[in-house]
C-alpha cells in the first residue's frame, strides 16, 4: 500500500465536509488546510532512486490525494499531467474518493480510453440529497472500478435505484471526532439489505463516535471505531459471481438452456433429480424465474460456469426457510469426477456463512446417492436425521447452527 498526494488542500464542499478530520487536524498544527498547492510528491509516481528502480514498487495499492480531492478546481491545472503519470503505471491500482465527481471530466486527457483497469473511483455521498446528485453522474462516467462509499453517514439513504453490477462495492461509516452527528445502526442494516439485494458487496468500514445501537447512544473512542464496525460481522459478499480457480459461479441466462437440458434429459443426472423438469420449455421458464430471483425471495439458482470458456457445466439450487438455507447441486456427467462439485459448493458455502449469520445451512439427499453423501461429508455437513416425508436425508453444516 501506498500513499500519493500530487497536491493537497481542500475546501469544504456538502453536508459531509462540516467535519472534515483534516482541517481538523490541520487546526491543531494551527495550519490552514484550505489552500490547495501542488505537493513536494508531485512527480513521485514517476520518480526512480539511484539504482533506477521506481520509487513506488509495483504490484501496490496507491491510495491517491487522500489529503485532499483529486477533481478539485484549483488542481485542474496540474491533473493532466497526473492522469499521465498513473497511465504510465500500470504496475499499480490507483483508488481515490471524490465529493466532485461531476468535474471527472475536466483535465482529462483528449485520449483518456473507456476507463483504466487499474483505477478505482469511489465517490463519497452522505446524505440522500448528495446521492441523487452524484450518482446518476457518477454511473454514467467510463470508470471500469465504480465504489461508492457513505461516510460519514448522516441520515438513512436509499440507493437501490443506482445498486447494480456496474458498482463493486458500498463502504459506509460514521463520523469520528469531537461533536461529530451520530450514526444510528439501523441506517447501516438498511442499507446493507438493499447492498444484498443487488448483490453488490457491502463494507462497515466503521461505526463513528456516537453510534446509536438498538436505540441507545454510546460514545466510542477512535481507536476502536474500526474494530466496533467489525464485531458485528455484518460485511457481505457477492454472491452471483464467484471465481475460483476453474470456475465461475453466476447467474444462469438463456444461452444456457441447451446445455442445461442436455445435462437434465441424462439418466445419470436426472437420477436424483426428483420432480425436475427436463424439457427446453419447462427449463427456459426456470432459466427466466431465476435470472432475476434473490435468495431472500424464498429460492434462486446459481449456474456454474466453465472459468476459461464460461460454458455451463451444473448449477446450485438454493432455498431459503426460516433459518435454513438448503443447497442442491447438479453437475453435468462430462464434469464429474474432477473435484468441480467440490470447487463451485466450497466456494458459495463461505459467501452464504458470511451474508446470512445465524442461518443453518443443510442439504437434502436421498440415501442412495452415495457421490452426493461422500461431497457434502467431506464439505463438514452431517448427518443429522431422515425426513420420511422428503424420502430423505437431512446433513447439516457442522457449526452452523446459532
Ligand atoms: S471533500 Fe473531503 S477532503 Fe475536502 S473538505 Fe470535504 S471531506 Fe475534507
Amino acid at each position: 500500500m501506498a500513499i500519493w498526494d500530487p497536491w493537497r488542500g481542500c475546501h469544504r464542499k456538502s453536508e459531509g465536509c462540516e467535519n472534515c478530520y483534516l482541517f481538523q487536524a490541520a487546526e491543531r498544527k494551527g495550519e490552514t488546510f484550505d489552500v490547495v498547492s501542488r505537493s513536494e510528491d508531485f512527480d513521485r509516481l514517476t520518480r526512480r532512486d539511484a539504482k533506477g528502480n521506481a520509487c513506488i514498487k509495483p504490484g501496490q495499492m496507491v491510495y491517491l490525494c487522500f489529503r485532499s480531492d483529486f477533481l478539485l478546481p484549483e488542481a485542474d491545472a496540474w491533473r493532466a499531467q497526473a492522469w499521465e503519470m498513473i497511465r504510465s503505471r500500470p504496475d499499480l491500482d490507483f483508488l481515490f474518493l471524490t465529493k466532485r465527481i461531476e468535474r471527472f471530466g475536466v483535465a482529462l486527457p483528449a485520449d483518456y480510453p473507456a476507463g483504466l483497469e487499474h483505477v478505482t473511483v469511489a465517490v463519497s455521498v452522505e446524505n440522500q440529497r448528495r446521492a441523487d446528485e452524484r450518482l446518476p453522474v457518477f454511473k454514467a462516467l467510463p470508470i471500469v472500478h465504480k465504489l461508492i462509499t457513505v461516510q460519514p453517514m448522516l441520515e438513512r439513504v436509499d440507493l437501490s435505484a443506482y445498486l447494480d453490477e456496474d458498482i463493486e462495492g458500498v463502504v459506509v461509516g460514521g463520523e469520528s471526532g469531537k461533536d461529530v452527528r451520530p450514526l444510528h445502526d439501523d441506517w447501516v442494516t438498511d442499507l446493507r439489505r438493499q447492498c444484498l439485494q443487488a448483490d453488490v458487496p457491502f463494507t462497515f468500514r466503521q461505526v463513528g463516535s456516537r453510534f446509536v445501537q438498538d436505540g441507545v447512544e454510546r460514545k466510542v473512542a477512535r481507536q476502536y471505531l474500526c474494530a466496533e464496525a467489525r464485531k458485528t460481522k455484518i460485511d457481505t459478499k457477492k454472491l452471483y459471481h464467484i471465481k475460483t480457480e476453474r470456475l465461475v459461479i453466476r447467474k444462469l441466462r438463456l444461452s444456457d438452456l441447451d446445455t442445461l437440458v442436455s445435462y437434465r434429459s441424462d439418466p445419470a443426472c436426472a437420477r436424483y433429480q426428483r420432480g425436475t423438469k427436463t424439457d427446453a420449455q419447462a427449463l427456459a421458464g426456470l432459466i427466466t424465474a431465476h435470472e432475476a430471483s434473490r435468495l431472500e425471495q424464498g429460492e434462486t439458482r446459481l449456474g456454474i460456469a466453465d472459468g476459461h470458456s464460461n460454458s455451463l457445466l451444473g448449477d446450485i439450487y438454493l432455498a431459503m426457510r426460516e433459518k435454513t438455507i438448503t443447497l442442491g447441486i447438479t453437475l453435468s456427467p462430462a464434469a464429474w469426477g474432477k473435484g468441480l462439485a467440490r470447487e463451485a459448493l466450497g466456494a458459495v458455502i463461505p459467501v452464504l456463512r458470511q451474508n446470512y449469520p445465524g442461518y443453518e445451512l443443510a442439504a437434502l439427499i436421498e440415501p442412495e446417492n452415495a457421490a452426493s453423501i461422500r461431497l457434502f461429508t467431506a464439505l463438514g455437513f452431517a448427518f443429522t436425521e431422515y425426513a420420511e416425508k422428503l424420502r430423505s436425508q437431512v446433513y447439516v453444516l457442522a457449526g452452523d447452527a446459532q
